[in-house]
């Protein structure tokens, strides 16, 4: 149940009720917000009077939910935004990890040239195995920070465990959670703690009402601007790495108030697929893709047989835009 207080009712009311009715509270710009277990569906006439608005739920898909806001969140990026009547698709890219400052300034370049305005790129890598390339760490959030003040590029990089989980926020116009990191609390809790927009990945076992879970724990911590990001699952297929789940994509639409952006890159596995998947995303109605893209994907140290080269991701960037009309959306 989500009971929205009345403004004037105080932090120190509106804490004593979170305690005696076990709900989590946070504070939103119109006052504070309760939330207790979706089981509870009966309100107490002391809490009716402190209450503007309660929204019984049907699960503990609760803030992010449909039956709590009806119609889908906007998240502001300042200069642009996606989500709410926007109707716009965002185009992210980039390297699967920052290598070198060349690389990642060649892929900025790249970034520039089509007007795309957010460069994605790893620092902390969530490798497999651990004798792969982690990633450059702080060096390679350095490296993002100096792209981002040469190139006026919003810039999106994954936390991938909670010992660095401030230093990305701190340097992150965008936080993206990683599909393993996903039911990590404490990454959750601390995102919760920032307003900056994180961008949830579907772990690859996960329902997708674990799924949607993952992103109540950041919602009702307080940070409102939270993104679904549809990057494959794990099915009984293997000569794809995942498989792009669609008909979540659907689900989410239908039943969540989030922004949904989709990751054909890590779905696929292999380039060859990665514009087919992307174009079809696209046609669906999508808040935004992200793909990855490499000046050289064969040299690449981490996910190098996924990486689009410039040449093919340009020819998919130019493609998209159509497809995105005929549903009614712009490519931003
Ligand atoms: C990535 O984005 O490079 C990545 C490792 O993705 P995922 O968390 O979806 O596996
Ligand atoms: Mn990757």
């Amino acid at each position: 149940m989500v009971i929205e207080l009345k403004k004037n009712v105080s932090k120190e009311q509106a804490e004593l009720l979170s305690k005696t009715y076990n709900a989590i509270l946070f504070k939103e710009q119109e006052g504070f917000v309760l939330v207790t277990s979706s089981k509870q569906k009966e309100i107490t006439a002391e809490l009716e009077q402190a209450a503007k608005k309660v929204t019984v739920t049907s699960s503990d898909i609760q803030l992010a939910g449909k039956e709590y806001v009806s119609t889908k969140r906007t998240i502001d990026f300042g200069n642009f935004s996606i989500g709410g009547n926007t109707k716009n698709t965002l185009v992210i890219t980039g390297p699967c990890s920052v290598e070198n400052e060349t690389q990642i300034n060649q892929s900025a370049e790249l970034c520039v040239s089509l007007g795309v305005k957010v460069l994605r790129a790893g620092a902390y890598k969530p490798r497999t195995s651990p004798y792969s390339f982690q990633g450059l760490g702080l060096d390679g959030l350095k490296l993002l920070a100096d792209v981002r003040a040469k190139y006026g590029l919003k810039i999106i990089t994954e936390v991938k465990d909670f010992s660095h989980v401030n230093e990305v926020i701190e340097y992150s116009d965008i936080i993206q959670v990683g599909a393993k990191a996903m039911y990590d609390q404490g990454i959750l809790r601390a995102c919760s703690q920032t307003q900056k927009p994180i961008l949830i990945k579907r772990g690859f076992g996960s329902t997708l009402q674990e799924f949607v879970q993952a992103a109540e724990f950041v919602l009702s911590g307080g940070n409102p601007n939270v993104i679904l990001c549809e990057r494959g699952i794990r099915t009984f297929e293997t000569k794809t790495r995942f498989t792009l789940d669609l008909c979540g994509i659907s689900w989410l639409k239908e039943y969540t108030n989030l922004p949904v952006v989709i990751d054909p890159s890590h779905a696929m596995g292999f380039a060859y697929g990665v514009s087919d998947l992307c174009r079809a995303a696209v046609a669906m109605g999508v808040d935004g893709v992200l793909i990855e893209t490499h000046p050289t994907p064969k040299v690449a140290q981490s996910d190098a047989e996924q990486q689009l080269n410039f040449e093919q991701f340009t020819s998919l960037y130019h493609s998209l835009k159509p497809i995105a009309q005929a549903v009614r959306y712009n490519i931003v």
